[in-house]
């Protein structure tokens, strides 16, 4: 069996990673960096803490697998500083991981067992959750693809008689099978395959400050109504947020998104983080989808696959094990999250 895969973010090479293994002839196409896209930049949160038990079941099942990719590596791939969860949405998400039967605690603003840069209320505390090296994870992949990672901008996928052709300028290759997972290049691909995914796009920045002496250690990974936080690189803090949508709307431009982002940032930092300086170190861009949620999506037209969704990097050996299935049998994947059936 030939299988394409359009896009070398996480999700990309975690399928080819796994196709691979299985001992399948795929090739994954990757128009820039690999990686370089929404899945760039060196941390991400990771947390068994979701809104839906069935989310919170996946994670769990993607924590597993990346024990065992850390085993295959000789590295830990996540940082076992668990992940703080506070605000609006903490009850529901509490009761979510109740219904899984996932470890957590419910604590109050006081608790001694909270180590935050800034005052939370309630909590609730995610133990399983830490901090995912990306950096890692990125050469773990890349290493493991080797040179069935092949630098091509995919123009066109389309069912021919034979299979799926895919064109990547005057190249033209037929597979059996292709899996679209290209970001934010998603959406233009699926189309010409008969694949309606959503575009809608906005800018997104997160933004790494400084620590200070004397805060907590190791500080949790926290979760507020409108911000996530982390540790990024040793000694610096990385907070992104929901900005107001007219300042990031995807016609304003990115730069005057990133000036927004920035300043609201550090307004935030400077109010609410008494253990970070409000002083920008480093910043990471990427475009998302404002209307997706924090699930995960597939959709097939014949040989063709395609998965979208937020904070998929949580998820990625898991989606690489159940896209690789995928398209080797010709299923498609259960939905999961917000847009799971009964769940919507
Ligand atoms: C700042 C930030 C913070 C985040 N925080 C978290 C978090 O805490 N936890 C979490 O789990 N997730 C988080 N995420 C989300 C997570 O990183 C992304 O969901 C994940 O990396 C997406 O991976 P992907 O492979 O789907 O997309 P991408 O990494 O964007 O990969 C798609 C690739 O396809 C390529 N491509 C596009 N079009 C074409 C084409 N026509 N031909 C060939 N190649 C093409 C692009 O160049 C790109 O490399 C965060 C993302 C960002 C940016």
């Amino acid at each position: 069996m030939r299988v394409a895969v359009v896009g070398g973010g996480v999700v990309g090479l975690s399928v080819t990673e796994a196709l691979l293994r299985r001992g399948v002839d795929v090739w994954c196409h990757e128009a820039g960096a690999p990686m370089g896209e929404r899945s760039a930049g060196d941390t991400r949160i990771f947390r068994l803490a979701h809104a839906y038990p069935d989310m919170v079941a996946l994670a769990a099942r993607s924590r597993a697998l990346f024990a065992e990719w850390g085993g295959r590596a000789g590295t830990d791939l996540i940082d076992d500083v668990g992940t703080v969860v506070s605000g609006g949405q903490m009850r529901v998400w509490a009761d979510a991981m109740a219904a899984a039967g996932a470890d957590h605690d419910v604590v109050d603003g006081e608790s001694p067992l909270l180590r935050l840069p800034g005052r939370a209320d309630a909590a609730l505390i995610d133990p399983a959750g830490g901090v995912i090296r990306v950096d890692r994870i990125r050469r773990f992949l890349v290493e493991a693809a080797g040179d069935r990672l092949r630098t091509a901008h995919v123009d066109a996928v389309e069912e021919v008689t034979a299979g799926v052709r895919v064109v990547s300028g005057d190249r033209a290759d037929t597979f059996d099978a292709v899996l679209i997972c290209a970001g934010a290049g998603s959406s233009a691909v699926a189309s010409g395959a008969g694949l309606d995914l959503p575009a809608a796009l906005e800018h997104h920045l997160r933004v790494s400050f400084p620590i200070r002496p004397g805060a907590p250690e190791p500080m949790h990974c926290w979760i507020t109504g409108d911000t996530y936080q982390h540790l990024a690189a040793p000694g610096t803090w990385a907070v992104g947020a929901d900005i107001d949508p007219a300042l990031v709307a995807w016609d304003g431009g990115r730069p005057a998104a990133e000036r927004a982002s920035l300043d609201a940032l550090t307004a935030y930092v400077t109010r609410h983080l008494p253990f970070v300086e409000p002083r920008p170190v480093a910043q990471v861009y990427c475009t998302h989808d404002p209307a997706l949620g924090d699930g995960l999506q597939f959709a097939r037209n014949g040989r063709v696959l395609a998965t979208y969704g937020e904070n998929l990097m949580k998820f990625a050996p898991l989606l690489g094990e159940m896209l690789a299935r995928a398209c080797l049998d010709g299923s498609t994947p259960a939905n999961a999250g917000p847009t799971a059936e009964g769940t919507a």
